[in-house]
């Protein structure tokens, strides 16, 4: 792949490192991550993978900007409230880099349309706020071998993990979603705006090594973090054996998507 002059100036403190190189930046560029959800970590996300010349950026949601979203999602500005979500995301991305294509998905993922969206992909990234979405990104993602990247946020707390096969899934952490009201979202309980970004950066940056092939992967472990202690802990995943989706006897019934959709997604 031959650089404009201009791509060698934007990009030139990537090339400098070693572990990006012309080589690592011409991959970037031609790689293709969806974000699910452009809200408080998908803003960072979209916002540093736009920067880092990701060729295409996928976002999908539904959803249109509000004022109370914007002490969090910077991706959005007070000029776009009432706008598609999608629509105001790919302005600010282009604003940024003319060399990325934002492709805007403005519909909800379904059980029908996951496997699909995400099969034209590399790699998901999911910052989605509500525990129905992760499973069934969790369960299109393994099924269509894809690696997922998973940050969530509420409150002073975050979490990030990496989820790819061999290793374990989303469902080997929680089995099942949780009864109704039993986890507060961050509508009810609130969110400190930076934490949004501070879990959405960390997610970007795991994407960009993902893709990259650089690092240890966080693949097999949970990073936690609590901003009011500033404190930052590591634990160790294991692949659950009674996991529906990575275990010996994979109870496909109980998956959001059935192994069937597969083939009729492709
Ligand atoms: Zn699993």
């Amino acid at each position: 792949m031959d650089f404009s002059e201009d791509q060698i100036h934007r990009y030139a403190r990537h090339i400098l490192l070693p572990e990006v190189g012309g080589v690592g930046q011409a991959r970037l560029l031609e790689s293709k991550v969806l974000v699910i959800g452009s809200g408080g970590l998908g803003s960072p996300l979209i916002m540093y993978l736009a920067a880092a010349g990701v060729g295409t950026i996928g976002v999908i949601d539904d959803d249109r900007v509000d004022l109370s979203n914007l002490q969090r999602q910077v991706v959005h500005s007070t000029e776009r409230i009432g706008m598609a979500k999608t629509e105001s995301a790919r302005l600010a991305a282009a604003a940024i880099n003319p060399d990325v294509r934002v492709v805007a998905h403005s519909e909800r993922l379904t059980a029908d349309n996951a496997l699909d969206l995400i099969g034209g992909y590399d790699i998901v990234a999911d910052g989605s706020d509500n525990f129905a979405t992760r499973f069934l990104v969790n369960d299109a993602c393994r099924l269509a071998g894809k690696t997922l990247v998973s940050a969530a946020v509420l409150r002073f707390d975050g979490q990030l993990a990496t989820f790819k096969s061999p290793g374990p899934c989303y469902r080997c952490l929680y089995p099942s979603e949780p009864p109704e009201g039993e986890v507060p979202s961050c509508a009810q309980a609130g969110v400190l705006g930076a934490m949004a970004g501070v879990m959405g950066t960390l997610q970007a940056t795991e994407v960009l090594k993902e893709l990259l092939g650089i690092g240890d992967s966080l693949s097999g472990s949970l990073l936690i973090v609590d901003a009011l202690s500033i404190s930052f802990r590591k634990i160790r995943l294991k692949p659950d054996p009674a996991c529906a989706l990575c275990g010996p006897v994979a109870t496909i019934h109980d998956l959001s998507i059935h192994r069937s959709a597969v083939h009729a997604g492709g």
